[in-house]
């Protein structure tokens, strides 16, 4: 009917995540920062995307952020949603870091009370499917 609930955890994407995945309060988002253009990334990366240089160092993103925009799904989004069973509208945005990017992420909560920068935090989970994901949660 469902996947085991013991399979092993895995991040939604390799090289996204950094942590012990069995102990969710270690987990944050992975990034590279560019030595020499000081360029960050996100997620694990050999090259920069600015300036081309090898020369990049991994870091640990920061946990805090603020919305910088946001929208509101009412819908259903088509494929293979793994979302909750019926839908629940949720706000999907864009998370300004202090890193100086921008994450686009789901934002639990009340949809109603999301509003550009309002506060938020990362916050990994599991799915059910035992993948490790994460939206932003207001603080
Ligand atoms: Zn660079």
């Amino acid at each position: 009917m469902t996947d085991t609930p013991d399979r092993a955890r895995r991040p939604v994407r390799d090289g996204l995540l950094t942590g012990d995945l069995s102990d969710l309060k270690t987990v944050k988002l992975a990034g590279s920062r560019c030595k020499i253009c000081d360029e960050a990334t996100l997620g694990t990366s050999n090259l920069c995307p600015n300036c081309g240089s090898d020369e990049v160092a991994p870091i640990t993103m920061s946990d805090g952020g603020e919305v910088w925009t946001y929208t509101v799904v009412r819908y259903k989004p088509p494929g293979d949603y793994k979302g909750p069973d019926p839908f629940v509208p949720f706000a999907m945005g864009l998370v300004e870091l202090p890193e100086g990017l921008r994450v686009l992420a789901p934002i639990g909560g009340d949809v109603e009370a999301v509003m550009i920068g309002m506060k938020v935090a990362f916050h990994p989970y599991v799915r059910a499917d035992g993948v490790v994901e994460f939206n932003y949660a207001p603080v």
